[in-house]
């Protein structure tokens, strides 16, 4: 293995280190030193950039379905390393979304305000069938409000015996409904 080389630009032998690493150089590296290439990037910078602007554009679709690929082939990968990064950075998530809503306090409130404003009919609605459903299937948060007790404060056995004198109630008045049979 090389040690060091001459810049085929500046012609100063240099150590390997000092020039970047390419897989198409002979010897896995730049034939310029990394000093003459960024004089050569910051000299033809506008040029580079529309070159590699310009490929891009050509292969747009290319990169794009070859990216789609692979998103699809990791699919699980990427869910678990997402997974793994929002379980390592908890504290951190928490504490950025916290210091966010912070700072645009008054501005989520606004923004709040004006959806209900705007939505109030829908809202409405949607809250009237999510009570209707919580009623008809005599759920825990229509019973404890009929009993008027918070969840806390309520032994199960009430919960449940609550329940059953409201299904009693609600039999007796369908039996009741039915016409007579005749005799
Ligand atoms: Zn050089």
């Amino acid at each position: 293995m090389i040690t060091q080389k001459k810049c085929s630009k500046c012609g100063v032998v240099k150590p390997i280190e000092e020039f970047w690493k390419n897989k198409h150089g002979k010897d896995g590296h730049l034939n310029h030193c990394i000093i003459c290439s960024k004089k050569y990037y910051e000299e033809h910078k506008n040029e580079i950039n529309q070159r590699y602007k310009r490929y891009y554009d050509e292969h747009k679709n290319e990169y794009k379905q070859s990216h789609k690929q692979y998103r699809e082939k990791h699919k699980d990968e990427i869910k678990k390393q997402k997974k793994r990064y929002r379980e390592e950075y908890k504290d951190e998530i928490k504490q950025c979304k916290k210091q966010y809503r912070e700072k645009h306090k008054d501005e989520i409130k606004k923004q709040a305000k004006r959806y209900h404003k705007e939505h109030r009919s829908e809202l409405n609605q949607r809250h009237k069938q999510y009570y209707r459903t919580l009623v008809k299937k005599l759920d825990d948060i229509y019973i404890l409000q009929r009993l008027g007790l918070k969840k806390s404060q309520t032994p199960k056995e009430l919960i449940e015996t609550k329940r059953l004198q409201l299904q009693i109630k609600r039999y007796m008045k369908e039996v009741t409904a039915w016409p007579l049979l005749p005799n």
